[in-house]
Formats: structure tokens, C-alpha cells, sequence
């Protein structure tokens, strides 16, 4: 059994800014990286809204030099699953790939969220086969392909208007007749000339040859009538799932599975000692660089848990 200070689960933003802090505070973290070492940027292109960096960054790059200055200042990374965790007494008990056991003093969940699926039937099983949920990572194998993109907020516009470089027809398939995007993102979808629409429209199942995508069934909401529209791919563009499952109910989470903060000025959970940053507790900004905001708060609120100095009493968490 290894004994650490502080344990951080999760290598997005939130978790990679916690590890930086945390390490300069001589804490020496122990960052658990989970099945997408560096998070969603990873599968981005260029970010631009991060600031410093006037010509933009790409995401992979980003969260590479994160790691790089974690580890400069002494965090360890160790790859695996968080399989269970054990948050009813101190010190925590986190166990990776059902295997090795590590105890913390206090732990910061930053595992972020997944990519929702819809659930139709042919969905998850063509995954790969032309059905994805990341364009920037597939939109190339679609060059000069009819593609579909399903959704109608910001993630689906952005996906759309970026498969347009590819695709040789693009269709946004959204189930309601107003879409959720913003209303910049709306616009340039919207301008793209390339981008045809299809609203109050719900997927039902997607179609196959046996190997690939051929189509997307779906269904006109305002007559009941269903039909196929032909496609090749179908990017799945409808939000994100946060990573909660793993703790058992442990944590406290909203109805959708987002880690409820007891303080909103702290980035402390309902059992003191823990804390929780990034889109695994935001379901509203989700952004590269709130989750580093509430990475870098979650650490300091660790160092202060820690060495008992904050006036905070972390206890009123529990009372909440
Ligand atoms: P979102 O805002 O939650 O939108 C999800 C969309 O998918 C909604 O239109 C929703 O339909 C639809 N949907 C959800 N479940 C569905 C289902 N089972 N079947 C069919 N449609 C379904 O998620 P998001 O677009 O990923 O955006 C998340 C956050 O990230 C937002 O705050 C957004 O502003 C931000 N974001 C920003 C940018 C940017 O500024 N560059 C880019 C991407 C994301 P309904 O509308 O009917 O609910």
C-alpha cells in the first residue's frame, strides 16, 4: 500500500493545473492518468481561447506541456483505471485497475466527462465503421463522404462547421425545431453554405451494408413519418456524460452525474478532503481554462486541508 498526500484523478486541464500547484507545494502528487491520458484536448485541433497563446495551440500540445511542467516540479503519473475508492474514513483508499491499492490524505477528482451516445440501435456497434464522436479525430476518413452530424448545440455546430473541409454533404440532424448552440455558433453554421438542415427530427437507428454506414433512420417529428437519409458517417455531437460512476455514490452529484460542490467558494465535495474540479463538477462553463481555474483552486483547498491552516471548516460540508 502507497501512502500519499494528495491523489489526483484525472489528466485534463483541471487535474494537470492541480498536479502543477500541488507539486509546487511540495505535496508530491500522484496523478492517475485514466483511459485518455491529457482528456478531450487530446482530440481537439487548435485551441484559441486559451490565453497565452495569440496564435492559438493545438490541444494535444497544450496538455503535453501541463504534463511537462507537472512533472518538472515533481508529480509522478501512473496509468491506469480507477477502478474503486473508499472516501468513509482517512486516510482515502483509491484502488487502480482493481489491483494496487495507494492511500491519500486528500484526493481531487478531475475526471471530466464522456461523450454521450444516443442509444439507437447500430449505434456503439459501428463505432469505427462510420459512426464517431470526435471530428477532429475522424473527420479525414470522410473526405469527399455525405456526413451527418446529430445535435443542436455548440458541440454539433463546431463539429459540423469543421467537417465541412471534408465532407461532400453535411446535415445536421437535430430533434427539436430551435437549436441549443450560441448564437455566434448558430450563425456560422448557419452561413455555411455547405450545411443543410434537418430539425424536429429524431434519430431512430442507423443503417448498415453489414461493414459499414450506409444511412440514418429517423423519424419526422411533426408527421410520425420515419425515412433514411443516406450517409456514410454520422458524427454523434450531443453533449457529454461526467466520469462519476467509479465512486459509488460516494460523492455527491446532481440528476445528470456532476459532482454538486457544498461551497461555491471552494472546491470542496460533501466529504471533507476531497475535492472536485473541471467539467466533472461543471456542467455549465466547461471550458479548458475554467477547469484550470478550479484545478488550480482544488489544489490550493488540498494544501489548506492538509496542513489544517484554513479558516474553512471543511466539516460544514457535511452538514450541507
Ligand atoms: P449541449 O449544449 O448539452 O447540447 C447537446 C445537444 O444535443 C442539444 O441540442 C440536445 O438537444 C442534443 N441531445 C442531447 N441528448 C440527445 C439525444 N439523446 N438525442 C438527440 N439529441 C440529443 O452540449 P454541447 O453542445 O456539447 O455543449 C456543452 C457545453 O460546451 C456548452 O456550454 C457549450 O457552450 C460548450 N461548448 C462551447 C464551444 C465553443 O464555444 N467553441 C464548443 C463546444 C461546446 P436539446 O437541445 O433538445 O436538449
Amino acid at each position: 500500500m502507497e501512502k500519499r498526500k494528495v491523489i489526483i484523478l484525472g489528466t485534463g486541464p483541471a487535474g494537470l493545473t492541480a498536479a502543477i500547484y500541488a507539486a509546487r507545494a511540495n505535496l508530491e502528487p500522484l496523478v492517475i492518468e485514466g483511459d485518455q491520458p491529457g482528456g478531450q484536448l487530446t482530440i481537439t485541433t487548435d485551441v484559441e481561447n486559451f490565453p497565452g497563446f495569440p496564435d492559438g495551440i493545438l490541444g494535444p500540445e497544450l496538455m503535453e506541456n501541463m504534463r511537462k511542467q507537472a512533472e518538472k516540479f515533481g508529480a509522478a503519473f501512473l496509468s491506469g483505471w480507477v477502478t474503486a475508492v473508499d472516501f468513509s474514513q482517512r486516510p482515502f483508499k483509491i484502488t487502480v485497475d482493481e489491483e494496487k491499492q495507494y492511500d491519500a490524505e486528500a484526493v481531487i477528482i478531475s475526471t471530466g466527462a464522456s461523450a454521450k451516445m444516443l442509444g439507437i440501435p447500430g449505434e456503439t456497434e459501428n463505432i469505427g465503421h462510420g459512426v464517431s464522436t470526435c471530428a477532429t479525430c475522424d473527420g479525414f476518413f470522410f473526405r469527399g463522404k455525405r456526413i451527418i452530424v446529430v445535435g443542436g448545440g455548440d458541440s454539433a455546430m463546431e463539429e459540423a462547421n469543421f467537417l465541412t473541409k471534408f465532407a461532400s454533404e453535411l446535415t445536421i440532424v437535430h430533434r427539436r425545431s430551435t437549436l441549443r448552440a450560441s448564437k455566434v455558433m448558430q450563425d456560422r453554421a448557419r452561413n455555411n453554405s455547405k450545411i443543410k438542415w434537418e430539425l424536429d427530427t429524431t434519430p431512430i437507428s442507423v443503417q448498415t451494408d453489414g461493414a459499414k454506414v450506409t444511412g440514418l433512420e429517423v423519424k419526422d417529428n411533426q408527421t410520425g413519418e420515419t425515412r433514411v437519409l443516406e450517409t456514410e458517417g454520422i458524427f454523434v455531437a450531443i453533449g457529454h456524460q461526467p466520469n462519476t460512476a467509479f465512486l459509488g455514490g460516494q460523492i455527491d452529484v446532481d440528476p445528470v452525474g456532476y459532482i454538486t460542490r457544498t461551497d461555491p467558494l471552494t472546491t470542496a465535495t460533501n466529504i471533507p478532503g476531497v475535492f472536485a474540479c473541471g467539467d466533472v463538477a461543471d456542467a455549465h462553463y466547461r471550458q479548458a481554462i475554467t477547469a484550470a481555474g478550479s484545478g488550480c483552486q482544488a489544489a490550493m483547498d488540498a494544501e489548506k486541508f492538509i496542513e489544517g491552516s484554513s479558516s474553512h471548516d471543511w466539516s460544514l460540508s457535511l452538514s450541507k
